[in-house]
């Protein structure tokens, strides 16, 4: 039963990615601007340009198993825990004060880490007592005042509403809530309503 759930889940969530497999499935608004580079860099093998500055601010999870295929100086990167930039600011309004980037690639991605943070409670302590030499009692009460800032519920929720708030935060700059696939590493557009 468990398992079926989480096809049907899985089955839900597709319905609301757009994959991007040639230059015409990117959205229009994102066509010819850094974030449709992106897409053309990463999922089409465009053939990389030579940039001098940045072009766009990226915000990522922190997690191993995604590595972007873009060129040099092309970007700013962000790696949090889940893409969740609540807790960068000043490095996002760094980027576009003084970087000059007039967008922002928010990219979440599938199996997160701070999906059901909760459910890894024990992990985490257990593996701070082993690994780091923390004592229990320490552990436990770092889990418990951090966890609830960084639980980011579902993946791509996550993104939207993280877009919606840096929308109304930074108007005039551009941000596309994206999600990174690990399961064939690609990333895919997020149909927004
Ligand atoms: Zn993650």
């Amino acid at each position: 039963m468990g398992g079926l759930v989480t096809v049907l889940k899985e089955i839900e969530k597709m319905k609301r990615l757009l994959a991007v497999i040639k230059t015409e499935d990117i959205f229009l608004k994102y066509r010819d601007t850094p974030i449709g580079y992106l897409f053309e860099y990463h999922n089409l093998n465009r053939p990389f340009e030579t940039y001098s500055k940045a072009q766009l601010l990226i915000g990522m999870c922190m997690d191993n198993r995604k590595h972007l295929q873009i060129p040099d100086n092309f970007s700013y990167i962000i790696r949090a825990g889940g893409g969740n930039l609540r807790y960068s600011e000043f490095k996002v309004s760094y980027a576009i004060g003084v970087g000059g980037v007039k967008c922002i690639a928010l990219i979440g991605h599938t199996q997160c880490g701070m999906v059901n943070l909760i459910e890894r409670r024990e992990l985490f302590i257990q593996g701070l007592v082993d690994n780091a030499g923390w004592q229990r009692e320490a552990a436990e009460e770092h889990f418990m005042q951090f966890a609830p800032m960084f639980e980011i519920g579902n993946e791509i929720d996550f993104v939207l509403s993280e877009a919606k708030r840096l929308r109304l935060r930074y108007p005039k700059i551009q941000i596309a809530p994206l999600l990174y696939r690990v399961e064939d590493n690609l990333l895919y557009l997020i149909q927004e309503n």
